[in-house]
């Protein structure tokens, strides 16, 4: 690469989309530099709002005019995406004023209980934090709040005139009902008091401008699911399971449900999947190898990545450090899991028509 094409590629690296905080480089929108006389920048992006197109370019104008290298030409691309799951999702009940200021909504679901689902959701909440996003992390395990664990937070939020604080602890705003729920009391809730907690986290809590929301779901397929499928636009789901045959029967009836009240499935993620001997470096399947890679597969659904069980993901979740705050591979899993949910966010839905604007 020349040092002109070095330069515009750094100038570009500074331009972010529009109301998030990454740059149109990391998301892979650039196409083409070209520098040798003048500047030529080919950018392409899928997005639902036509005006964001708009403005990518006259920033993209403005940060390569400011490098005096000559005449500037950006030509871009948009693919405009459409959701017409959203719009039955949405002719059922959402409510457009919950959580207004939150660009995407992912609902982190699995068939049963005890596969990792909240360990995922607190560690893909931080490395989505870790790679700059605004993120919001809302515990809607009512039956099990685990995230004031998992978080090393036992205090009362605080409550102020307009609502609910959220703590805010790893780069991640978290709101838990098992701050305000006494933790040695089991929660018997019929599902008018289920929907009602759910809408109290949504609507009461101050969550703000975010770039993610990630939900902890309960496991299963019941009330809860619903009223936040019903409530909140969401922008999908993702669904943990561990690789065994028993724990896929069960991830396939929530991705079912998920397609049946049209929330797009964003993928599958296997947990606990290898155990690295620390004896001897072998790694085991304790629970069989690749299930979710098959079964995601074979439900046509994206596979998002796997999660060795590592006994110190069950450290970091009891200490409340969630184990991708440290270096390490566990990190890197994480985080590798996180840019697939980027990209499956950036590119779910169905495409609409492809216009230039150059
Ligand atoms: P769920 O939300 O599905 O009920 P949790 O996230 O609470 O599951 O996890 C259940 C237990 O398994 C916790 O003790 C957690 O630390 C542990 N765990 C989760 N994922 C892993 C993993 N990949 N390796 C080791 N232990 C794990």
């Amino acid at each position: 690469m020349s040092e002109r094409e070095e330069r515009v590629w750094e100038a570009l690296r500074g331009v972010k989309f529009p109301g998030m905080s990454r740059d149109v480089v990391s998301f892979g929108f650039v196409q083409s530099v070209e520098a040798e006389d003048g500047v030529r920048v080919v950018l392409r992006i899928p997005t639902q709002n036509p005006g964001a197109g708009e403005q990518i370019k006259e920033e993209v104008e403005k940060a390569l005019l400011a490098l005096d290298m000559g005449a500037v030409e950006v030509a871009l691309d948009v693919v405009l995406q459409e959701r017409p799951e959203r719009a039955q999702q949405q002719a059922i009940s959402t409510d457009p004023g919950l959580l207004s200021g939150v660009q995407h909504v992912i609902a982190v679901a699995s068939g049963k209980g005890g596969v990792g689902k909240s360990t995922v959701s607190s560690n893909l909440a931080v490395a989505l934090a870790q790679l700059g996003y605004r993120v919001g992390l809302m515990d809607a395990d009512i039956y099990g709040p685990s995230m004031p664990l998992m978080f090393g937070i036992s205090d009362k939020p605080r409550v102020t005139d307009t609502g609910l604080l959220p703590f805010e602890k790893y780069g991640v705003r978290l709101m838990s009902l098992g701050f305000v729920l006494d933790i040695d009391t089991p929660v018997i809730w019929r599902g008018p008091m289920v929907m009602k907690a759910i809408e109290q986290l949504l609507g009461d809590v101050e969550w703000g401008e975010l770039d993610y929301m990630i939900i902890d779901l309960p496991p299963g397929t019941g009330d809860a699911q619903l009223t936040l499928t019903q409530k909140v636009p969401l922008t999908g789901a993702v669904i943990v399971s561990t690789p065994q045959d028993v724990a896929l029967i069960d991830a396939r009836k929530g991705l079912a449900m998920f397609r049946k009240v049209n929330v797009p499935v964003l993928g599958m993620i296997e947990n606990m999947s290898g155990f690295e001997c620390p004896h001897c470096d072998k790694v085991v399947n304790i629970f069989g190898a690749d299930g979710a890679r098959r079964t995601a597969h074979v439900l046509d659904c994206p596979f998002l990545g796997k999660i060795p069980l590592d006994a110190s993901i069950v450290l970091g979740g009891d200490n409340g450090v969630p184990v991708v705050h440290d270096e390490g591979p566990l990190r890197e899993s994480f985080q590798r899991v996180a840019h697939e949910v980027i990209a499956q966010v950036a590119s779910q839905a169905p495409r609409g028509p492809s216009f230039t604007i150059s």
